[in-house]
């Protein structure tokens, strides 16, 4: 006995059986599909599996645009193939509770964020989402010479795009009357002193575990250069202000460690006002127990400041956060040297920080990267203490599946060769606007009048070497000046025929820039224009985002392949 709600349930299986494969559905594959999902149908199977055939046949008459539109009425998330699930997770944090988890990113604003700041952006996020905790923007502008103050823009701006949820920020050249108050409490404590030693010669005396003739003066005079340190008494290099840790400490870059030091150039915050600088390990270190940091996740090259900072923390009585110290990651093909991208757009040489051929975060967003991919790439890498080798072929293959759904095709073709077709009145064809989503309908063609197509100037090449070509979802073609038409018959292509995308009379004129900032001129089909930014798929090519369209032009940026 069958009833209706069964039939419903096998139709709509059929359907999106027939979407999936070009139309026709496989009964066989529809069976297992509705016993599988429906277990109390399996004692039936005998009775079932006839109507299954039936059904299934009905459903393979219908063309497959009215498949897809009648699954889409049922059940239009039945349109889209089921993505596997994201395999990797990152481990549980030490101590972690929900609620409870402080966390911070702290970059510094020399710069737009690059692809290697993202990761430790990324991570903390992710654990400040998965903790319901709250995630810091510490902007670390403690090296004047460094700062670029459009930095304190971009960066927000980066970290917005990249989907990274700030709960508070803090600014550190807001903070220097904090940084020099603990600094005085050190000194107080006997735990730091002002040195005025030649640097080169403190260093050395550190290398011999010997203590320089500043480390043992009385905190009295220690307070009195202190007081000259703060209030301007010292050229650059005059004196620095150092924590003490252990003179004789087994690895040379934890004994004593400066925490500040005079710095003459203006600050394009606090113009003069300070002439003290904190250096990275006395700011991060309070600011860390300050701001109530439960969980610290960073880089390995931190791993000697961790053991640095640990001493103030130890100094204070202040609690530790728990730190973590993931693998350097090497990432090749780069220009990500801010330094480097600056002059390069001094001279000309780059547009703009968002340059495609350099790696900063606002360059991969025109290239029609998709933060999700960017998030996926960094949680797959996990957090463990190897370095790692970035692979920007991974990254595309991540946003290739962030982006192959949304992304329709059209063709592009670059360097066109004009051939008019004889032979034949108009020419009709009809190609999808993307394979796996007959719904989204397709691309129509006619080609009439001296029936005019360009294709590109590789192709051409391979058509008068070959003698016979196909213009995909069109019709074959004959070489020769006019080219004759030859039929619509897709064996040709088993007999090694190739199949190339064309554009016809009605070509928009199309620029396509390369990762390397080189320029593909072009002709797209005029469909193109009908897309507003987002992604494309140009077929054969490779993805690509539209930076502009229209009107009579496009202008894209390559993705990847
Ligand atoms: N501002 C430091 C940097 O950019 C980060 C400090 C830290 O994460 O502790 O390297």
């Amino acid at each position: 006995m069958t009833d209706d709600n069964t039939e419903a349930v096998i139709r709509k299986y059929a359907l999106q059986n027939a979407v999936f494969f070009k139309g026709a559905a496989n009964p066989k594959a529809v069976v297992g599909k509705v016993l599988g999902e429906n277990p109390e149908y399996r004692s039936r199977a005998a009775e079932i599996t006839p109507l299954i055939e039936s059904i299934v046949s009905e459903v393979n008459r219908m063309p497959l645009e009215e498949q897809a539109k009648a699954l889409g009425e049922i059940d239009s998330s039945m349109l889209t193939r089921e993505k596997k699930e994201r395999a990797y997770e990152l481990p549980e944090l030490r101590a972690a509770v929900e609620g409870g988890v402080v966390m911070r990113i702290a970059p510094g604003p020399s710069g737009p964020l690059h692809i290697g700041h993202t990761r430790v952006s990324i991570l903390n996020d992710e654990y400040v989402r998965r903790y319901k905790g709250r995630l810091i923007a510490r902007y670390e502008d403690t090296n004047p010479e460094k700062i670029d103050p459009e930095a304190y823009d971009m960066i927000p701006e980066d970290l917005d795009w990249l989907g990274v949820k700030v709960h508070e920020s803090a600014v550190q050249s807001d903070r220097f009357e904090i940084y020099y108050d603990h600094t005085r409490r050190l000194m107080e404590m006997g735990e730091a002193y002002v040195c005025t030693c030649d640097g080169d010669d403190w260093r050395k005396m550190k290398e011999e575990q010997r203590e320089c003739p500043c480390r043992g003066l009385p905190v009295e005079t220690q307070l009195e250069r202190y007081d000259r340190l703060l209030s301007g008494g010292y050229e650059e290099g005059g004196a620095v202000a150092v924590v003490k840790t252990d003179i004789a400490h087994p690895n040379p870059a934890v004994r004593d460690f400066v925490a500040l030091r005079v710095v003459a150039h203006p600050h394009p915050r606090t113009g003069d006002r300070y002439r003290a600088y904190p250096m990275m390990n006395l700011s991060v270190a309070i600011d860390d127990h300050l701001m109530g940091v439960t969980h610290v996740v960073r880089g390995k090259d931190h791993l000697n400041n961790t053991l640095r900072q640990e001493y103030i923390f130890g100094y204070f009585g202040w609690k530790k956060p728990e730190y973590y110290h993931y693998g350097l990651v090497n990432i090749p093909d780069a220009v990500l040297k801010t330094s480097l991208i600056k002059e390069g757009i001094r001279s000309g040489e780059y547009a703009g920080w968002d340059d495609v051929r350099t790696g900063t975060v606002r360059a991969m967003r025109r290239r029609g990267i998709r933060p999700e991919a960017v998030r996926r790439y960094w949680v797959e890498s996990g957090i463990k203490p190897v370095d790692i080798q970035f692979s920007w072929e991974n990254l595309y293959g991540m946003n290739r599946d962030a982006i192959d759904d949304v992304s329709n095709r059209y063709f592009f073709v670059a360097d066109p060769v004009r051939y008019d077709i004889e032979g034949v009145g108009a020419i009709e064809g009809r190609a999808p606007l993307h394979p796996d989503h007959p719904e989204r309908g397709g691309r129509d063609y006619r080609v009439e009048g001296s029936r005019t197509v360009f294709i590109s100037a590789e192709d051409s090449k391979a058509f008068a070497a070959a003698g016979l070509i196909r213009l995909k979802d069109l019709c074959n073609l004959e070489y020769g000046t006019p080219a004759k038409h030859a039929g619509n018959d897709l064996s040709v292509l088993k007999r090694g025929a190739k199949a190339v995308q064309w554009v016809g009379r009605d070509g928009v004129r199309a620029e396509l820039l390369m990762p390397d900032g080189s320029v593909q001129a072009g002709l797209v089909e005029p469909a193109v224009l009908s897309e507003k930014g987002g992604t494309v798929q140009f077929e054969r090519m490779g993805f690509a985002r539209l930076e502009e369209v229209g009107p009579g032009m496009v202008r894209a940026v390559f993705a990847h392949r």
